[in-house]
């Protein structure tokens, strides 16, 4: 009997979205189930660590690798699995590019301890208690894995073969890849981005553009969007420009802007820098013809109001992998031992 190609998939820091786009592999679960071998996946499976480090040194066929690399845990795991795998995949936004988990990288580890520990209401810590990695108790001594200062991709930690984008990617789109492994097609080049477009997700998207200029920028709350034209060009934020194809413009199709998760497009190096030059290019300039530099100024800081987090919305998946990878002096400090 052929023995079934085998898969792990593991979590790190992440949210549990990317097993849930599995499970909405749905009727093809089946198809999953007669073609592959789970043989670790910590919410499916009850496989422990210690099975994956008695397996042989490449012994997984694909392992898809979602979350991104926060803590000492994170990068065992991610060396553990990188050796243990022929075919390691960053799947979804946070292990390619770092995604919501990496917008801490805008603040320090121990402002983060301080804002969750110390100056949350709804919690009542008179002595300041932070986590720690070792905490002497009657019982025994309790660990936890050090808590780093700064938020990784999987390819900043480990060497990756591919990339899978997306938060969470589609299903549709991880089922393309598994049919792949299935009839045993060749792989793309090592580095590739699997279950994506080249282009962007305007190309996808219905909506009409009519090279409109904006003078606001409009958040979804405020109006209900005329369902034809384009979001952007009716001052909604929209990424679409600066992000990849592959989701079928989701987002868009209800009304909602795209916020960017497939990360950039072919080409584009740097998803925020890209959607700060679109923005440049549709505010509308025709109002300060022979306004001074300062008149200027205020205009433009009006029609960003709208925008309350710059970082939060243009490098929402992608700020680790970004060329600011979260920029902001280190604190240098570790977690207390
Ligand atoms: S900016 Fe958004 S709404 Fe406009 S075409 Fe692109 S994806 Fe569609
Ligand atoms: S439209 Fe944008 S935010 Fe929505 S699923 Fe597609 S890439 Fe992600």
């Amino acid at each position: 009997m052929m023995t079934k190609p085998s898969v792990a998939i593991y979590w790190a820091s992440s949210c549990g979205g990317c097993e849930i786009s599995a499970a909405n592999l749905h009727e093809h679960l089946l198809d999953f189930d007669a073609n592959f071998q789970l043989v670790f996946c910590p919410c499916l499976v009850d496989a422990k660590v210690a099975d994956v480090r008695a397996m042989a040194d490449e012994s997984i066929d694909v392992t898809l690798f979602n979350g991104a690399i926060r803590t000492d845990e994170n990068v065992e795991m991610a060396h553990l699995l990188r050796r243990k795998s022929k075919v390691l995949v960053a799947y979804g936004a946070c292990a390619s590019s770092g995604s919501i988990p990496a917008l801490s990288n805008l603040h320090s580890r121990d402002a983060h301890f301080k804002a969750i520990y110390a100056d949350n209401p709804s919690i009542d810590n008179p002595d300041g208690v932070v986590p720690a990695v070792r905490t002497q108790m009657p019982e025994g001594e309790l660990k936890l894995p050090r808590f780093h200062d700064r938020v990784k991709t999987l390819a900043q930690t480990v060497d990756v073969d591919y990339f899978v984008p997306g938060c969470p990617p589609e299903s549709h789109q991880l089922w393309a890849i598994l049919d792949l492994l299935i009839r045993g097609a060749e792989l793309p080049p090592k580095g590739s981005i699997l279950g994506g477009g080249r282009k962007s997700v305007c190309d996808e998207c219905l909506r009409e553009r009519k090279d409109k200029k904006i003078d606001r920028i409009r958040r979804p709350y405020e109006f209900v969007p005329d369902p034809k034209d384009c979001l952007l060009e009716q001052g909604m934020l929209c990424m679409g420009i600066a992000t990849r194809d592959g989701c079928g413009a989701l987002c868009p199709q209800a009304n909602m802007p795209c916020n960017g998760c497939y990360g950039p497009p072919e080409g584009v190096l740097d998803q925020g820098a890209k959607m700060v030059g679109t923005l440049g290019s549709i505010i509308d300039i025709e109002p300060l013809k022979g306004l001074s530099e300062a008149a200027i100024r205020e205009h433009v800081d009006r029609v960003l109001d709208g925008m309350p987090d710059y970082a939060g919305t243009f490098y929402k998946f992608t700020l680790a992998a970004s060329l600011l990878e979260g920029a902001r002096p280190r604190s240098g400090s570790e977690v207390p031992e």
